[in-house]
């Protein structure tokens, strides 16, 4: 293997990333009939991978997809993916890790079984991009088109179907390139962004809409026990746009970005504005101390000077 390159696993062997060749007929190009996950390093060490491969296996079983390998060697074989790859970014880095798994390729012959494509790589997290998120807070803009309903493709399972997200996404940046979606569920209740759950905080509770209708996310998950640790109340409840124009605090959390507070939804400034305020505060410093580096600082010492 070349010790200067990137390397990923592809369908049970390590090799160049430059060398993976996915089938211009594979069913997660084509039908997006593909599922996903995505762990990040602090400091180059893998972050609750064990909840994550859990969770890719959940997202499996619900497309009955047999990826071939269980999931001790899938964390092993990302393990490897992340030791060689991590010494290749530049000092201060880190990076996400993800699995990718699909039906494999379509086949025209009756019967004819098709076995799965795996693919674990890794890549680095854009903290010089986001960086600003943290001093600034970030706008979040709820777009017309609404979260799909959970019976229709559950958004529990994190599969390769972000369609509608992304057109969430695409409405909101046609205004303000860079405010982030979050989707509003057909009665109005706040569903999640593209790659991040929402939290509010009214009163000191710490509330974040229904596990049932959002991908449950494992930073989400962090999240809440930290909040519990800290004696602070949580809820898990429908949370509309009443509640999230009136919040104290709001923020966004997700595997890269962990706690990012938000300074607006739809226009409307949260608490007076500052962030992040007392309790996201809270919980982004108890975040740093589970995740053993100050991530904050990781993403500011990354704005330009
Ligand atoms: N919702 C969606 C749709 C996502 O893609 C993600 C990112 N995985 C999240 C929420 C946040 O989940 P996590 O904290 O596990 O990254």
């Amino acid at each position: 293997l070349p010790s200067q390159e990137n390397i990923a696993f592809f369908n049970g062997q390590l090799l160049p990333e430059r060398d993976v060749g996915i089938s211009i007929r594979d069913r997660g190009f084509i039908y997006g009939d593909a599922v996903f996950d995505a762990t990040r390093t602090f400091n180059g060490q893998t972050f609750k991978l064990r909840e994550h491969v859990e969770r890719l296996y959940n997202s499996l079983r619900y497309l009955r997809i047999d990826p071939g390998i269980d999931p001790a060697k899938m964390e092993r074989w990302s393990l490897e993916v992340v030791n060689h790859n991590y010494p290749l970014l530049p000092p201060g880095q880190d990076m996400w890790v993800m699995q990718r798994i699909s039906r494999g390729v379509e086949s025209s012959e009756p019967g004819a079984e098709s076995r799965p494509t795996v693919l674990i790589e890794s890549h680095a997290i854009p903290f010089a991009r986001r960086a600003s998120l943290y001093r600034d807070g970030i706008r979040v803009v709820t777009p017309s088109v609404p979260r799909i309903p959970p019976r229709f493709v559950s958004p529990r399972a994190k599969t390769h179907n972000y369609l509608n997200l992304i057109m969430g996404e695409l409405e909101v940046h046609e205004t303000d390139p860079d405010a982030w979606a979050v989707l509003l569920d057909e009665s109005g209740n706040l569903t999640e962004g593209k790659g991040s759950n929402i939290f509010l905080v009214k009163d000191g509770t710490v509330a974040t809409p229904q596990g049932r209708f959002v991908l449950e996310g494992i930073t989400r998950s962090a999240v809440l026990d930290l909040a519990s640790g800290l004696s602070l109340p949580v809820a898990e409840e429908d949370l509309d746009l009443f509640d999230a124009y009136t919040a104290d605090e709001a923020f966004l959390t997700s595997t890269s970005l962990c706690i990012c507070p938000i300074s607006s939804i739809n226009g409307a400034r949260i608490g007076d504005g500052k962030v992040p305020g007392p309790v996201t505060n809270q919980l982004m410093a108890a975040f740093s101390d589970m995740a053993g580096m100050d991530y904050v600082n990781q993403y500011l010492s990354h704005l330009p000077s």
